[in-house]
C-alpha cells in the first residue's frame, strides 16, 4: 500500500510571525522555514504504518518554492521513500487540492495523510476539499489510525469527546497534535535522504491552473495588550474590576 504525504513549507512555529509594513501579507524574507507541524506527525504516521509491514512506500508531496526541497528533504529523512515538488507560490487549499488529486490519479495511493491544518493560512480545508474532490471518505482530526481489512478506523477528536469512523479505503486522514509524536530524523538518516529521488513538476503539468480565487484585502497585527498591573490586596482587584475593568 502507497501513502502520499503532502508536507508544505511554512514559517517555523518558534518565530515571531511579522506583518510586512504595506499590511499585505507576512515577512517570509529571512525567516526561519519549516516542515508545517501537523504534516510532520502525518510522515511520522505513515512510517509507523510503513515499520508496522501495513505500509509499503511513503511519497512526500510539496506545492511551494524551490527551496520547500528542504521540507521534502526532511520528510525523507525521517523515512519518506521518495519527493514529489510541485512548483507553485502563493497556492489557495483549492488548487494544493487540484494538484493532489492530480498526483493521486498518477500514482494510485490507498491513502492520504494531510496535516489538519497549516499554521501560516489556518485554512483547515485541503484534506476536506481533496476528499470532495476524490469523492472519498475522510477522517479529519485522526488521534488513532488503524488500517485492517481495506477499511481505515479513525478515532477522531470532536468537542467534548472522541468519535470513531470506519472508511472505505482509498481514504483521506488528516492528523491532529495528538495522533503521536513525531521522531526526530538520525544523522545517518539525514545523510541517507540526500540520495532519495525527488521529482520536480508544474502544476501545468498536472493539468491544474492554479489561478488564486481570492484576494487579500488587508493583513494586520493583532492589537498591542496593554501592562498588566500588580495589586496589594484582593479587595484592591476587586475594586480595579469593577471601577477600572468594569468586568464585575
Ligand atoms: P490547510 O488546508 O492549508 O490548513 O492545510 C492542511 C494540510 O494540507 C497541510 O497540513 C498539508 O498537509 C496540506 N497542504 C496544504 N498546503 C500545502 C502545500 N502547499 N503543499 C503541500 N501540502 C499542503
Amino acid at each position: 500500500m502507497k501513502i502520499l504525504v503532502p508536507v508544505k513549507r511554512v514559517v517555523d512555529y518558534n518565530v515571531k510571525v511579522r506583518v510586512k509594513a504595506d499590511g499585505t501579507g507576512v515577512e517570509t524574507a529571512n525567516v526561519k522555514m519549516s516542515m508545517n507541524p501537523f504534516d510532520e506527525i502525518a510522515i511520522e504516521e505513515a512510517v509507523r504504518l510503513k515499520e508496522k509491514g501495513v505500509a509499503t512506500e511513503i511519497v512526500a508531496v510539496s506545492v511551494g518554492p524551490t527551496a520547500a526541497q528542504e521540507q521534502i528533504r526532511t520528510a525523507l529523512a525521517m523515512g519518506a521513500d521518495r519527493g514529489i515538488l510541485v512548483e507553485a507560490e502563493g497556492t489557495e487549499p483549492l488548487a494544493v487540492a487540484k494538484i493532489l488529486k492530480a498526483l493521486v490519479e498518477k500514482e494510485g495511493p490507498q491513502l492520504v495523510i494531510l496535516g489538519k491544518q497549516a499554521i501560516d493560512d489556518d485554512m483547515n480545508a485541503t484534506g476536506q476539499m481533496l476528499a470532495a474532490l476524490l469523492g472519498w471518505g475522510q477522517g479529519t482530526f485522526a488521534s488513532k489510525v488503524e488500517i485492517a481489512d481495506g477499511t481505515a478506523r479513525v478515532t477522531r477528536e470532536v468537542d467534548g469527546g472522541l468519535e470513531t469512523v470506519a472508511l472505505t479505503m482509498p481514504a483521506i486522514v488528516t492528523a491532529d497534535l495528538r495522533l503521536n509524536e513525531p521522531r526526530y530524523a538520525s544523522l545517518p538518516n539525514i545523510m541517507k535522504a540526500r540520495k532519495k529521488p525527488i521529482e520536480t513538476m508544474k502544476p501545468g503539468d498536472l493539468g491544474v491552473d492554479v489561478t488564486p480565487r481570492l484576494t487579500v484585502l488587508k493583513v494586520e497585527e493583532p492589537p498591542k495588550r496593554q501592562a498588566g498591573k500588580k495589586v496589594g490586596s484582593v479587595a484592591e482587584l476587586v475594586d480595579k474590576l469593577r471601577n477600572e475593568a468594569k468586568v464585575i
